[in-house]
């Protein structure tokens, strides 16, 4: 028998809510079904007391953590090509490693159409392919009717209105935590959309999340828009991702975040640079929803143009 411990370096936390490492829930599923002992590692001082850490670490940005040598560590912070064995792969995920957990969890494809010069997916998932059925992602004791999808390209999968039908028959609250692609969405698309019970992270707001990173996208962001609104999706409930500093100007970022607004959909800045002075201060003002419903970007103190915008 030997005493594993499991580290998650990063990716804990995202607006409040706590995500459970599906790499790790599986290590942990594999090594307790052949009689090992399973559990959190303590940090450097305790890592002899293990036969084997294995550590995640999801975000190349995240601090390196001290690596002993019984340390295996891998994750996209890593390496995107990195695969767990197969024998870890095929395990189920281990829910008693994250107790309490209010949401089922996992992908119903993996993969994506487009191919965004700034983004990861294409490479780390390739082409979009199904992954799991929704009935084989109900598997959380504490998950009750809460679903949250990982899926970067959910309308990629060539199952998504099976998918949808199965969430609505199942009367399950859905998250599309990774957001949806609007650019092409079709009437039939939103449609189904329309009809399930969509959700926030925390599963407490109605909203769905899609994104507006290119500013030349304005046209078929505006069309996925109006065909959302046609069939029963309301601009209050679209969340938006609006990656700034990549290949865009400031006057740019402010004409889609105001555009957004004025539609009465939430713009959520992602920053492509997080230390870019303009790119820190413009992130905390759009996304403090305080500051930005009470102050406008040009009179907001740590604008640092703010006295060259004179619009
Ligand atoms: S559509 Fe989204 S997931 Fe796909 S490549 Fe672009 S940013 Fe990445």
């Amino acid at each position: 028998m030997a005493r594993i411990a499991i580290y998650q370096v990063d990716g804990t936390d995202y607006q409040g809510v706590q995500f459970p490492n599906i790499a790790l829930m599986k290590i942990s599923a594999y090594h307790k079904s052949i009689g090992d002992t399973v559990e959190w590692y303590e940090g450097i001082l305790f890592a002899s007391q293990y036969d084997k850490i294995y550590a995640s670490k999801i975000f190349k940005f995240s601090e390196m953590p001290q690596i002993p040598n019984n340390m295996v560590i891998g994750g996209t912070g890593i390496d995107f090509h990195n695969k767990l064995p197969a024998e870890i792969e095929n395990a189920p995920m281990d829910w008693e490693i994250y107790p309490n957990t209010p949401f089922h969890y996992g992908f119903s494809m993996k993969g994506c159409r487009f191919k965004c010069e700034f983004c990861c997916v294409p490479t780390k998932e390739g082409r979009p392919y199904n992954y799991n059925a929704i009935d084989e992602l109900i598997t959380n004791p504490s998950g009750g009717k809460n679903l949250m999808l990982l899926d970067n390209d959910f309308f990629g999968g060539t199952n998504w209105e099976a998918n949808l039908n199965r969430i609505a028959e199942l009367d399950l609250k859905v998250c599309f935590v990774q957001g949806l692609n609007i650019r092409i969405i079709s009437d039939r698309q939103a449609e189904a959309l329309a009809k399930v019970k969509y959700y926030n992270s925390k599963f407490n707001k109605r909203y769905l999340t899609f994104a507006w990173d290119k500013f030349k996208d304005e046209k078929v962001i505006i069309r996925g828009i109006e065909r959302c609104n046609k069939w029963g999706i309301p601009c209050e409930h679209m969340q938006f991702f609006v990656l700034i500093g990549f290949d865009t100007t400031p006057e740019q970022d402010y004409h889609r975040v105001e555009f957004l607004r004025k539609l009465g959909c939430k713009p959520f800045v992602m920053p492509y640079n997080k230390s870019d002075k303009y790119q820190k201060a413009y992130t905390r003002y759009v996304n403090n929803r305080i500051i930005f419903n009470s102050c406008s970007w040009e009179d907001y103190e740590y604008n640092p143009f703010r006295k060259s915008l004179n619009r």
